[in-house]
């Protein structure tokens, strides 16, 4: 059955609230060029946007801008989470998304973590035929976009 997007997206950033309060970071939410309801298995999309929207939190220092952003083109679902954080350096967006891989930063030692949630969010939309993307400036931040496809216009479920 159809997800409600805007009704998951709420739901994980009532789940994040008190930790962006803790640094003071806002968060903006761009879901209104979606149809209602949309023919993606939330549970993938509540898992990458939880881990996603994790990293930005962790990784962007206080006072920062988290944007949560939706689109539909082309019979795909594109859903980014971008913040004004630090960035990833160029040589280490490729292995990003790799296990256990860390950009190795004063940072990634102080805030913790396995180097599992890009691995996860990758994996999971390969599953569903769906991919993963970073975009990132250093100094400027960095942009996750994960692109899902849906069933074609006319087709049942859609
Ligand atoms: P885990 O998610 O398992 O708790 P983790 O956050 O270190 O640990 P990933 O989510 O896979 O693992 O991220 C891998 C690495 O990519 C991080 O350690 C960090 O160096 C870098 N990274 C991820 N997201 C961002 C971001 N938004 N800004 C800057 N660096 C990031
Ligand atoms: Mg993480």
């Amino acid at each position: 059955q159809p997800t409600d997007l805007r009704a998951l997206v709420a739901e994980i950033v009532a789940r994040y609230q008190d930790a962006m309060l803790a640094k003071s970071q806002d968060l903006q939410v761009r879901l209104d060029d979606l149809p209602e309801r949309l023919e993606v298995d939330p549970q993938l999309v509540r898992q990458a946007l939880m881990n996603l929207v994790e990293n930005a939190i962790k990784y962007t220092g206080d006072s920062g801008h988290i944007t949560i952003a939706g689109e539909v083109t082309a019979d795909r679902l594109r859903l980014s989470v971008a913040d004004t954080g630090p960035g990833i350096p160029l040589e280490h967006q490729a292995r990003i998304f790799e296990r256990f891989y860390r950009v190795d930063t004063a940072r990634s030692r102080l805030v913790g973590g396995t180097g599992l949630g890009l691995a996860i969010v990758k994996h999971s939309a390969a599953l569903h035929g769906g991919s993963v993307h970073l975009e990132s400036r250093m100094g400027r931040g960095s942009r996750f976009e994960l692109v899902l496809p849906l069933p074609p216009e006319g087709s049942l479920g859609r």
